[in-house]
């Protein structure tokens, strides 16, 4: 199948990487967190110790990082991506930067001679193991078919969005969507608690009604409720608080350049800054609902005469 190199090999990075693997290909991983690193090795994957050995002999680089800087950085920096491709090769990025980034990368790839796609992914954590993301392609049309060629092992679904930018567009809007509802499920969890329902009835109850989304049935805010949910493993990311954040922010910013009107997710996205500065930033973005209840524990005290805290 050929060899791939994969830059970052966190919660999503690590399972996208290792359907490669599993699909036939050679994978050199590599990440900045030596327990990434690790847990990527146990898996079979082989770890390389600078991204210039890790792209030296490969047919597609992939990143899959936190944010726009980190992905700059790994592209464009000397001993980069970009300039340590092998000449044909193409480099993918899959997180989610937002559309500057994405225009700035492609402008950066045609400077150095190398070829970048966008490719960010919906899907989760779960979709990651599974190989059944959904992917939202941006970049020149001629490469689009070799990109989905090399995503289907981990893709069910492979969108050409369109030219550069596009992919990031796509990503940002779903994301505006996805990052509103789990804030107000966990709104709506802390509030259900609140009028004294039983979050199991509730939710079969929501399943059968028009307040289903697809976060509230895979990642429930209420312990328990939902086995693989990261609510029933104590909050352990998932999607974490600072990369929701993060993504709505992406969007707003986007919002703010074409003078759209976001305002739910403007409010979405302060309640999600508050709580990742709060502590929360590397725990799942369910989370929110321990300081949606903190906060109740915090007015009971109040009401009853103690200290506020
Ligand atoms: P993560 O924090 O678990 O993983 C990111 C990894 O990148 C970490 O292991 C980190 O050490 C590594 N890293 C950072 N800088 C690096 C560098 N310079 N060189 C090498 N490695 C570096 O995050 P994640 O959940 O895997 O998310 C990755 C991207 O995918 C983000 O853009 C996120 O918004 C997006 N995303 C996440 C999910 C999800 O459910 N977690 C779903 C869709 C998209």
């Amino acid at each position: 199948m050929g060899t791939i190199a994969w830059i970052g090999l966190g919660l999503m990075g690590r399972p996208m990487s290792n359907q490669m693997r599993n699909a036939g290909y050679m994978v050199r991983g590599l990440d900045i967190d030596k327990e990434a690193c690790r847990q990527a090795s146990a898996l079979g994957i082989t770890i390389s110790n600078s991204t210039a050995v890790a792209c030296a002999d490969a047919d597609a680089v992939f990143t899959m990082l936190p944010a726009g800087p980190d992905v700059k950085q790994v592209l464009t920096a000397k001993d980069g991506a970009f300039a340590n491709a092998r000449k044909g090769a193409i480099v993918v990025d899959c997180s989610t930067i937002g559309v500057a980034y994405a225009r700035e990368l492609h402008d950066a790839a045609d400077k150095a001679g190398a070829t970048f796609f966008e490719a960010p992914v919906s899907g989760g954590t779960e979709g990651a193991r599974d190989g059944t993301l959904t992917f939202m392609t941006g970049g020149d049309e001629r490469h689009a078919a070799r990109v989905t060629e090399l995503l289907k092992p981990i893709g069910d679904y492979i969108a050409y969005v369109g030219g550069r930018g596009a992919g990031q567009a796509a990503k940002i809007v779903n994301n505006l969507i996805m990052g509103v509802c789990v804030t107000v499920n966990c709104e709506a969890t802390e509030l259900a608690k609140r009028l004294g329902l039983d979050l199991n009835a509730f939710f079969e109850i929501v399943l059968r009604s028009s307040g289903d989304n697809w976060s509230f049935r895979l990642w429930n805010p209420g312990p328990g409720v939902v086995p693989d949910a990261p609510a029933s493993h104590g909050y352990k990311a998932g999607f974490k608080t600072w990369l929701l954040a993060k993504d709505l922010h992406l969007a707003l910013e986007a919002g703010r350049g074409v003078g759209a009107n976001i305002a739910t997710a403007e409010a979405a996205h302060a309640v999600l800054a508050a709580h990742a500065k709060a502590g929360g930033a590397d725990l799942d973005a369910t989370s929110l609902v321990l300081a949606l209840a903190k906060q109740r524990a915090s007015e009971q005290r109040v009401a009853a005469g103690g200290p506020r805290g």
